[in-house]
């Protein structure tokens, strides 16, 4: 499973509307920076670049390897708690 990005909703493209909300009269402004246009959530690890999978308990958004990671190095917190 691959998460959508959330700034464009998995359209890979910014759409603007002169009233917003559920305007029908919108035109594409370009292609989503957050995920380079693909519509896939981006890892938000610092520099990787995979497709993210899931969000870890902060909120971030993690590719397979990186919430692997993050799971490691937290399972020392949960232990204490
Ligand atoms: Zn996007
Ligand atoms: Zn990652």
């Amino acid at each position: 499973m691959i998460l959508t990005c959330t700034r464009c909703e998995g359209e890979g493209s910014i759409y603007a509307s002169r009233y917003g909300g559920n305007d029908p009269d919108v035109w594409r402004v370009g292609p989503c920076e957050d995920c380079g246009g693909s519509g896939n959530m981006v890892c938000e690890a610092r520099g990787c670049n995979e497709n993210a999978v899931a969000f870890n308990d902060d909120g971030e958004a993690l590719c397979e390897d990186c919430i692997f990671e993050w799971t490691l190095s937290g399972a020392d917190l949960e232990d204490v708690a």
